[in-house]
């Protein structure tokens, strides 16, 4: 599995639709500073569902839309396609080639969809588990990110081997089916009080 593409348009600088492809083995984005190589990184993190500001180096999330120049207009629309090769299924969909887009409006509409068919945010995640990509997972290693997870909380270093070793999709289960539980218990309780009352 690899990054085949990433098309950009409308996202931060980049106003006209731009596609970088990528080859197997090591691609190195090379340019003065300032010229969007890093926006080129937060736009892979975005499309892979990123919801923090922080880590779009954004104040809200609009402001990662185009938001003009002096000779050009702002736009009203960000979308990023990432294309993954699958050839080998590890993304669980039946086709060698998964394509991921993410579009936000500036009136704050915003819609994931994957191979063109749109899914929730939480969808595309359980897409990703166990695969190294996506939030949290150790497939982007930014600046400053190896001290990171070096200092971390043992706890918090943790998550990182338990996506490598392939449990984070079961945790996750577990921790829903624990709230399902809870929420089942409560209504018990509930039903159990109704029935005191009436009889
Ligand atoms: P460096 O090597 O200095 O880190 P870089 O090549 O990684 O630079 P980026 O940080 O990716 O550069 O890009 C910064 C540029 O993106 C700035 O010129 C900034 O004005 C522009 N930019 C960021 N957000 C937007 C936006 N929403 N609309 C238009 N331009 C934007």
């Amino acid at each position: 599995m690899f990054l085949k593409s990433v098309e950009i348009m409308g996202f931060k600088s980049f106003a006209d639709r731009t596609r970088i492809e990528f080859s197997e083995g090591i691609s190195a984005l090379l340019g003065p500073n300032g010229c969007g190589k890093s926006n080129v990184v937060d736009s892979v993190k975005w499309v892979l569902g990123e919801q923090s500001t922080k880590n779009m180096r954004a104040e809200k999330m609009e402001d990662v839309i185009f938001n003009g120049t002096e000779t050009r207009k702002a736009l009203n629309v960000a979308e990023v396609t990432l294309t993954i090769a699958n050839e080998e299924g590890i993304l669980d969909l039946d086709v060698p080639e998964v394509s991921i887009k993410r579009r936000l409006f500036r009136n704050g509409e915003s819609e994931y969809l994957v191979n063109n068919t749109p899914v929730k945010l939480k969808e595309l995640r359980e897409l990703f588990f166990d695969t190294g990509i996506g939030k949290s997972a150790y497939s982007i290693m930014e600046q400053g990110k190896i001290d990171q997870v070096l200092s971390n909380k043992p706890e918090e270093r943790r998550y990182l081997f338990e996506e490598a070793a392939g449990i984070t999709k079961f945790k996750v289960r577990g921790g829903e089916a624990d709230r399902k539980l809870a929420r089942t218990e409560e209504n018990m309780v509930q039903v159990e009080n109704i029935l005191r009352e009436v009889r």
